[in-house]
């Protein structure tokens, strides 16, 4: 399968499987509805694949892009400067909160979407977990595999540290599966498009995220141990017990207000 697609030569360290197939195209921009009035951003926009029918659609959309060449085509795209805005920048640098503020509707949160590089999309998912606050919601295409983690829940193989802060932040809702065919060039994994809508007030009390993070990597990094082992640098058996949990359960099988009362825990005995 050729590399090159409308004239671009596919880059690998940008992530870049280029979307083709009309009928997921269609799919994806339905489940996301864009309209006018909304404040809509899409991440790697690339040779436009979604860019075109949701400019189509509605009276302004942002687009990041980092490989140079494609932002610059995007320069020369009929709606550049009317409907387009387009940011040349890497995504993860990006400060979403800051760039509501400079829009004109700035109480409309973002709808951000988007056919993401998968060689950085958990991070950039934590990145905009960060800026929760200030987005709608996000529809992304993904690999199928961190879609299954993404909605995973206690007790399934897929279910993780992803999982757990993902749903801290997000309902996470898969919408349709996409074959490598719907791809140039082909990615060697299946994919799938997920929309994610932050919650309006968290589901559980965390005091420290960066502690429920700790906690879930730890727990999960070592997910055949017990917790009793794999926590036992931050809590002991007995404190585990008062929690009203198991100390001999393993993380896979721990809900994430299991994890928030752990890291609660954590935090409480560190201050
Ligand atoms: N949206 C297009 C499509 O569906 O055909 C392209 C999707 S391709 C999987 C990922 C796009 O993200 C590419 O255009 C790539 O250049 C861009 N990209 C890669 N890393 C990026 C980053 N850190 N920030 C913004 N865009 C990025």
């Amino acid at each position: 399968m050729s590399k090159t697609h409308l004239g671009h030569t596919a880059r690998k360290r940008f992530g870049q499987n280029f979307l083709h197939d009309d009928y997921v195209i269609g799919k994806i921009v339905s489940a996301i509805n864009p309209q006018s009035g909304q404040n809509l951003v899409e991440i790697g926009p690339g040779l436009g694949a979604l860019t075109d029918p949701v400019c189509d659609e509605v009276d302004a959309l942002t687009v990041i892009e980092l490989d140079r060449d494609l932002a610059k085509r995007l320069r020369h795209h009929p709606f550049n400067g009317t409907k387009l805005n387009v940011i040349e920048q890497d995504a993860m640098t990006l400060d979403f909160t800051a760039l509501l503020k400079s829009m004109s509707a700035p109480e409309t949160k973002l709808r951000v979407f988007g056919n993401l590089p998968y060689n950085i999309s958990t991070p950039l998912m934590f990145h905009l977990f960060d800026h929760a606050a200030s987005i709608e919601d996000m529809h992304f295409m993904l690999q199928k595999e961190v879609v299954n983690r993404l909605a995973a829940g206690p007790g399934s193989k897929s279910y993780g540290r992803l999982s757990v802060m993902a749903q801290y932040y997000c309902h996470v809702i898969p919408v349709l599966n996409v074959p490598p065919g719907a791809f140039k060039p082909p990615p060697k994994v299946d994919s799938a498009v997920v929309r994610l809508v932050p919650h309006a007030t968290a589901p559980v009390d965390v005091i420290s995220l960066n502690t429920l993070e700790r906690v879930c990597a730890q727990a999960f990094n070592q997910r055949r141990k017990t917790i009793r082992n794999s926590l036992k640098d931050c809590l002991n058996e007995t404190q585990i017990s008062e929690l009203g949990l198991d100390p001999t359960s393993r993380a896979e099988v721990l809900s994430l207000k299991d994890f928030a009362t752990l890291a609660n825990a954590v935090s409480a005995l560190e201050n």
